[in-house]
């Protein structure tokens, strides 16, 4: 036992979009008392908040819609994790976001309107207003801050996880400078994803895989790391955007019948796919690639439909960038979404004891090699509840914290920037849409070097800007190491084939 200063929970929640509130929601429910630790200071810290095309429900076709997740993954999904999402998908969407939460889905003579995206073979999708994510992300975030028994701690890291002969028991929390372990009965991972390693990227910029770095260190398996979904309609404001500015053309606009022409003025998707601009994202995201490698742009043509009408916030949005739409959005892809992650089974269990994970950060195995479109919130929320049921009720033992407590907070000035900024070099070159096979080994050791760098810091200091670039750096490695051990080309992991080497004159 330890004579510092700590606090205890049942249930601490690391992250606060989707799924780590329903981790607590589930918790809670279970008499545990909460505790949710977020470095988000404002809704907007999580990916939950914008999301937009809306979160899918299985209707009366079950089947249709397992089919549809595993087809879109390129036959790479778990079956039976499809199965556990599809089956409580109606359950929890009906509990949780329309009995409790009282979300105001977008309505059709008085019925809920159901939409379609690409590769859903139904209409099958709720959605608000094309900005679904903050009107579900912010009443849950209300509902929990006043529920007996849940605390949320708004710009509160968690460092590094308190781990004792593969158990865990609790975190190493950072506010304000302050380090302080939190004991736990059991540790739920919900940190989202891994957008901020990728110099364009639709996620906010909290997205450093703390979560998953945090896992593997402490011992966690970790899986799919190579399977990194590009979303192929970011507009990109200005000449060629400031990758600051960029913003999501959700997929909706696509399914209600945008199309998407190269620099020629042509459309292009039928020669990559028979479902044109409604195919996988992955095979759209790499014909948008080439099109603009091979004619100068991407246009997405919204003249089809009447875009202000329909996607009032997108039309504003795009106006606010300075974007005429009637001339089409300038589109690239963009890093979106991580479909691996911290391996769980299907209640959100890890492979070390008391420590969950759910959300964007683990890996369920129910996206595969690539995530079917609107299908993250709803595995979210599953999950989430399912993990934080599962969580509950487990006794806390304090027990010897890592000695993170006196060290000198103070990072040399631009050290983070640099660094970062190198890393995110690398996994655009090396690691992004395509892939070259003998590159990836490079950008294994170039990562490792970087991370060896980063290392050396966190032994003397503790910062959270230096802790989130740790967790970049090892996450980083982890996606470069899957994709180096992954030969086959499958789904986002797109590997490039080489012209055989011309036979030599003698
Ligand atoms: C622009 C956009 C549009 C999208 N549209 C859709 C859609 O229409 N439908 C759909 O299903 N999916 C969509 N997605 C994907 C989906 O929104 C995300 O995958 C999902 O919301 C992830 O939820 P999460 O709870 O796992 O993570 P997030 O919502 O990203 O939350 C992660 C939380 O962890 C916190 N955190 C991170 N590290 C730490 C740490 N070390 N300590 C404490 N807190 C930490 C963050 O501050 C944040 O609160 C979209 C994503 C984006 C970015």
């Amino acid at each position: 036992m330890t004579d510092q200063n700590y606090e205890t929970s049942d249930v601490l929640v690391v992250g606060s979009g989707i799924a780590g509130l329903a981790a607590a929601l589930g918790a809670v429910r279970e008499g545990s008392d909460v505790t949710v630790a977020t470095k988000a200071t404002r809704p907007e810290g999580a990916s939950s908040w914008w999301a937009q095309g809306g979160i899918a429900v299985s209707r009366d076709h079950p089947e249709q819609f397992k089919q549809d997740i595993i087809a879109a993954s390129d036959d790479t999904a778990d079956p039976d994790a499809v199965d556990v999402l599809v089956e409580n998908a109606n359950d929890a969407v009906e509990d949780v976001l329309l009995d409790t939460l009282e979300v105001k889905f977008d309505e059709n003579g008085g019925d809920l309107d159901f939409t379609r995206e690409a590769a859903h073979s139904e209409d099958r999708i709720l959605h608000v207003d094309a900005a679904t994510g903050k009107h579900i992300h912010v009443p849950f975030l209300n509902y929990l801050d006043a529920h007996d028994g849940v605390e949320i701690l708004d710009d509160t890291a968690a460092l590094e996880l308190i781990r004792h002969e593969g158990r865990v028991h609790g975190a190493m929390l950072e506010s304000d400078g302050e380090v302080t372990p939190h004991y736990a009965g059991s540790v739920v991972l919900a940190t989202g994803g891994i957008g901020e390693l990728y110099p364009r990227t639709t996620n906010p910029d909290m997205a450093t895989g703390d979560g998953i770095a945090m896992a593997a260190l402490a011992g966690a398996d970790v899986e799919d790391m190579e399977y990194v979904q590009f979303h192929p309609t970011v507009a990109i404001p200005g000449e060629d955007g400031d990758d600051d500015d960029v913003f999501l053309v959700s997929e909706a606009v696509r399914g209600e019948g945008a199309l998407l022409r190269n620099g020629d003025g042509e459309r292009f998707m039928k020669e990559y796919h028979a479902d044109a601009e409604l195919a996988p994202r992955d095979v759209v995201a790499r014909a948008v690639k080439a099109e603009r490698e091979g004619t100068g742009e991407v246009l997405l043509d919204v003249s089809p439909l009447s875009f202000a009408a329909e996607f009032p916030g997108l039309a504003r949005r795009c106006t606010d960038h300075g974007i005429d739409y009637e001339d089409g959005i300038p589109v690239a892809p963009a890093e979106h979404f991580l479909c691996g992650g911290v391996a769980v089974d299907d209640r959100g269990r890890t492979t070390l004891d008391r420590l969950y994970a759910v959300g964007e950060c683990s890996r369920t195995g129910v996206h595969g090699a690539n995530r079917l479109a609107s299908t993250s919130l709803l595995e979210g929320l599953v999950w989430g509840l399912r993990a934080g049921e599962d969580a509950a009720g487990k006794g806390v033992e304090p027990i010897e914290a890592p000695d993170l407590l006196e060290r000198d907070p103070d990072l040399p000035a631009r050290f983070a920037g640099d660094k970062m900024h190198r890393l995110r070099r690398v996994m655009d070159e090396q690691l992004g849409v395509e892939r070259d096979p003998d590159e990836l080994g490079k950008a294994m050791a170039t990562v490792r070097r970087l991370k060896g760098e980063v290392d050396a810091y966190v032994r003397t200091r503790t910062s959270r800007s230096l802790y989130e670039l740790r967790h970049a750096s090892v996450t980083a490695l982890l996606v470069a190491r899957h994709a180096s051990e992954n030969t086959e080309s499958v789904g986002t992991h797109n590997l490039v084939e080489k012209a055989p080497a011309e036979p030599s004159a003698d």
